[in-house]
């Protein structure tokens, strides 16, 4: 990355990164590669993915909201697996198949923490606490539609 380009904003995630908005795209970019070339950093994969996601709602899909709280919760609630090639097949079937999932406004505040927070970690054990951080304080900041995710959970 070009670290000469001003420090700026995401206009997402609200992080500073050089390069605002896409330096930051790129940053998670860089973390997906570390991640599936290391299974100790792969560890946390889906946990990175759906706070990634849950920030930057403008990037993806209308539907994608719903889609990664609810996996979030069954990470952070669940127990489920977060490792890279992990995602369980009978989710993604159901999700696709659902036409009822609602459109989940992104909250004001997405979060203390963000992607630019996972760079600093010394070892495999420091980004697995990280990753586990950032994915609450997204959790947390999406707390206005935790009974929808849980009351969705529990009904299937
Ligand atoms: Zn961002």
């Amino acid at each position: 990355m070009d670290d000469s380009r001003p420090r700026s904003r995401c206009t997402r995630c609200g992080a500073k990164v050089p390069g605002g908005t896409k330096g930051c795209r790129e940053l998670f970019q860089e973390i997906l590669v570390r991640e599936y070339g290391d299974p100790a950093y792969g560890a946390v994969h889906l946990l990175t993915v759906d706070a990634y996601a849950l920030q930057h709602s403008e990037d993806h899909g209308p539907r994608s909201n719903a889609v990664h709280l609810l996996r979030l919760c069954m990470l952070l609630e669940h127990g489920l697996e977060a490792s890279t090639g992990t995602n369980p097949h009978w989710f993604q079937a159901q999700i696709e198949s659902d036409r009822e999932m609602p459109l989940l406004e992104p909250p004001q505040n997405r979060g203390q923490t963000t992607v630019a927070d996972m760079h600093g970690a010394a070892n495999a054990d420091e980004y697995v606490e990280r990753a586990y951080h950032w994915a609450r304080s997204v959790w947390e900041a999406y707390r206005a539609h935790h009974g929808w995710a849980r009351r969705w959970l529990q009904e299937r």
